[in-house]
């Protein structure tokens, strides 16, 4: 058992906080309380940060590769003041004000432009809509904001048109990991508000230029190391001990951290795990899978118009991207998919995708299948009542993650704001006693 006092410069500090989790929750929240100078240690069960957003080695394709494509958009504030805060490069991201479609169905290109969203009096003219397309469509998007806590989108999308087929599906799913009939109506509207409906800088959609770590993690790990703040990896968090109302012992697989009665600690864990350790904490338990599918190219980005990314409607695809000599296919909410086997899977996509590519021959490259079977929360009315609050009943235990009540969905941003939330609490009870 080693106690949580420790020696900091030769002082001793009786307040410590243990982040559990190095994603980008729990790194959010030590930049935030690194602020203060508060005295903080990350704990990570694996050997990596950055949980569902990292990249890694391919032994297979012999380049690094993200855990799955991720975009941002403009709008997403906590996620662009997080980059500056790091020091993450200017040129990491690129934006684009007109995100491009094509139907595999019919090879029809289409672009969706922001703009005639928030300056609506464009579309009465036809050659801004989607094709298509009726201006009444775009103003069934009028109605989200008046949908209640319970309802899905599915109330206010007619399914079989044009419409709902070439943007409610793919926003929704991509924004929400969950098909429309499904996802959470208000969620939904918390986003477009934000973003698509806002103006144009915040309507940007932004890919990633280099790969996740070099862009969201390396350089958080780097300014908190400079701030002092480390993380201890390999330190699984088994279990929990409460003496009263607070946490009194942190059982990690090699070892016990005994708690002073000022530690404070940051669960920033998968739901399932905080069921496990808290188990009066009712959690969200339905998760959407998503799969990638990386194809290591040995040519120049193929997709048409040299596109870095591309939309796809009528096919398994969603989108699918092109960097470093690898295409990356996207397919969210893939829950008729993630049981297939890999070659199935890269075979099935790379053959859809081939006649809108300019590429020299069929013969499937090499590939390698991402299956995260619990990429986010479902985000529907039911899983969305459960998303618990940082404040817990345990006097020393706040929560984040992305799936926790941010008012956001599991995203980048949502995860972000999630650990910005837990500091500040955290700081206001600290300042209360
Ligand atoms: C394939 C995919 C595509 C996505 N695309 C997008 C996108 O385009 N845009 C977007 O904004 N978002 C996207 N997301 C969502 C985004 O990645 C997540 O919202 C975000 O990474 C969640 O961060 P987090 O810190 O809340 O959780 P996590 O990343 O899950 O972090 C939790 C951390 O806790 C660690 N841990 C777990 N159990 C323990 C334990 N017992 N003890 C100690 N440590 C433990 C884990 O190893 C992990 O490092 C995508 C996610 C996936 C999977």
């Amino acid at each position: 058992m080693i106690s949580g006092t420790v020696l900091s410069k030769g002082r001793k500090i009786n307040k410590k906080i243990y982040i559990i989790g190095a994603g980008l929750s729990g790194l959010s929240a030590a930049i935030k309380l690194s602020e203060n100078n508060s005295n903080c240690i990350i704990l990570e069960a694996t050997d990596h940060a950055g949980g569902r957003c990292r990249s890694f080695n391919d032994n297979l394709l012999k380049t690094k590769i993200d855990n799955g494509n991720h975009v941002i958009l403009g709008g997403n504030h906590n996620t662009f003041e997080y980059l500056k805060r790091v020091g993450t490069n200017h040129n990491s991201l690129t934006g684009f004000s007109k995100y491009n479609f094509v139907d595999l169905k019919t090879l029809e290109f289409w672009k969706l432009e922001p703009k005639h969203l928030y300056l609506p009096f464009l579309l009465f003219n036809s050659q801004n809509r989607i094709p298509g397309s009726s201006i009444d469509d775009y103003f069934s998007i009028l109605k989200l904001p008046f949908l209640n806590l319970n309802q899905t989108l599915g109330t206010i999308v007619n399914q079989d048109s044009v419409f709902s087929n070439r943007f409610w599906e793919p926003i929704c799913t991509a924004v929400l990991n969950t098909t429309p009939s499904q996802a959470s109506a208000k969620l939904l509207w918390q986003v477009l508000k934000e973003t698509l409906i806002r103006g144009k800088d915040s309507s940007k959609l932004y890919v990633i230029n280099d790969g996740l770590t070099d862009t969201f993690i390396q350089p958080a790990i780097n300014y908190l190391f400079r701030k002092g703040i480390k993380i201890a990896y390999g330190s699984r968090l088994t279990k929990i001990s409460f003496s009263g109302d607070k946490a009194r012992t942190l059982h990690l697989r090699d070892r016990n951290i005994l708690l002073n009665p000022d530690d404070k600690i940051i669960l920033t864990l998968p739901p399932i795990e905080i069921s496990r350790l808290l188990p009066n904490n009712a959690v969200p338990e339905k998760t959407n899978p998503i799969v990638n599918i990386h194809f290591k190219l040995q040519t120049d980005n193929p997709l048409p118009h040299k596109n870095i990314f591309l939309g796809i409607t009528n096919g398994v695809s969603q989108w699918v991207f092109y960097k470093n000599e690898v295409l990356s296919v996207t397919v969210s909410d893939a829950i008729n998919l993630v049981d297939q086997d890999p070659e199935i899977i890269a075979r099935r996509t790379w053959e859809e995708l081939l006649p809108l590519l300019n590429y020299p021959n069929s013969k499937l490259p090499k590939f390698r299948v991402i299956k995260e079977r619990n990429a986010t929360i479902a985000q529907t009315p039911a899983q969305e009542n459960k998303r618990p609050d940082c404040l817990t009943v345990w006097k020393n235990i706040f929560l984040a993650g992305d799936w926790t009540n941010t008012g956001l969905p599991s995203t980048i941003e949502g995860a972000i704001k999630s650990g910005i939330t837990a500091a500040n609490m955290l700081q206001k009870r600290e300042s209360k006693n």
